[in-house]
């Protein structure tokens, strides 16, 4: 293998090995994902709209509104109904007004403050503006039955989708568009990496432990990738001063909208999760003065030496697998895992 990793790829093979090697190795991968396709709209609706330096809050919504139009005359999509269709993009817009009001503006002005500053015309505005880091995999352990042998190890690039980049204070920050927060588990509602994070963390790979949180874990990873892009950026740009921080925003977040059918009008509201206070771990932090997570990194590394290694068997961590993961797999009537598992005899 000598393509980069992506970052969501990392997410499958924490999940199961098995399910990274079908669809990442084999290419089975599909993308019909409805609500993706619908957030991605409004990822490129706002993206255009800060493209645009808006000077206040209407001004991007009227934007984004007229190229979310555009977008979604073209949207095809199965709907139960007209009436499904007209909700779901007032939702979009309800979303994108919401978006508007709680930072749209300040992160426009801070996209042209990063621009002033930096030396040259960097691209701060994607969608899908990669970022990406190198990781020097360890040799990988071959462990007794994942059908591997020992791997050198080697560097690897591990690239990361973020929507924008702007400028605060002292930072720059990267955000990515993401359809919820509930991936996120408990990241979502801890403010530090110390305590119930790093337990969690540290649980998740000990095989005695009965925690098995692949996409927390995976957002820790994705911390990690894109504050590595990030300080790369940052360097080039010539503003090796500013901290780097990442955020995640919610465009698909039903918890968050409500709607009045008597007024047929949808309102929604926004959470953002500012990931880097819960991966920063203290300790590194204060020997580098760089927010980073040694403890993250070094695991970063080894799972990505058993990736590259070829350990796709799933066997090690197959009950939590066979529970959590394998009822909602695409790829089970090919799995030869799971179709043993499926016609063993009991007794
Ligand atoms: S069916 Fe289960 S074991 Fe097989 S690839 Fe899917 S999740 Fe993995």
């Amino acid at each position: 293998m000598t393509d980069a990793i992506t970052v969501g790829g990392l997410e499958t093979y924490l999940a199961c090995p098995r399910q990274y090697e079908f669809a990442h190795v084999y290419g089975l991968a599909g993308d019909d994902d409805a609500e993706a396709d619908r957030i991605d709209l409004l990822r490129r609706a706002i993206c255009a709209a800060l493209e645009a330096d808006p000077t206040e809050p209407d001004a991007l919504v009227e934007t984004a509104r007229t190229r979310l139009a555009a977008l979604w005359d073209d949207h095809d999509e199965r709907f139960h109904s007209r009436a499904q269709r007209r909700h779901e993009r007032r939702v979009l817009e309800a979303t994108l007004r919401a978006y508007a009001d709680r930072v749209g503006l300040e992160h426009a002005r801070g996209v042209e403050r990063l621009r002033a500053a930096a030396e040259g015309d960097p691209e701060l505005v994607g969608p899908g503006r990669t970022l990406s880091c190198t990781v020097s995999a360890p040799v990988a352990e071959s462990e007794p039955g994942d059908g591997t042998d020992a791997d050198p190890g080697g560097e690897k690039t591990i690239e990361a989708n973020v929507d924008y980049v702007y400028a605060a204070e002292s930072s720059i920050v990267a955000v990515r568009f993401v359809p919820t927060l509930a991936p996120l588990g408990l990241l979502r509602y801890r403010s530090e990496w110390d305590g119930d994070v790093e337990t969690l963390f540290a649980d998740h790979f000990d095989p005695d432990a009965d925690v098995f949180e692949p996409s927390p874990i995976a957002a820790l990873f994705e911390t990690a990738v894109v504050l590595d892009g990030l300080r790369g950026l940052r360097d080039r740009l010539g503003l090796e001063r500013r901290t780097c921080r990442y955020v995640r925003i919610p465009l698909a977040d039903r918890s968050g909208t409500s709607v009045n059918w008597v007024r047929n009008s949808v309102e929604a509201s926004l959470e953002i999760v500012d990931l880097t206070d819960v991966y920063v771990d203290h300790h590194t932090y204060g020997m580098t003065h760089e927010h980073r997570n040694a403890t993250v990194d070094g695991r970063l590394e080894r799972v990505v030496g058993r990736l590259i290694s070829g350990a796709f068997d799933p066997s090690d961590r197959w009950e939590r697998i066979e529970r959590r993961i394998c009822p909602r797999c695409e790829y089970a009537v090919c799995c030869q895992e799971r179709i043993e598992r499926e016609v063993r005899f009991d007794g």
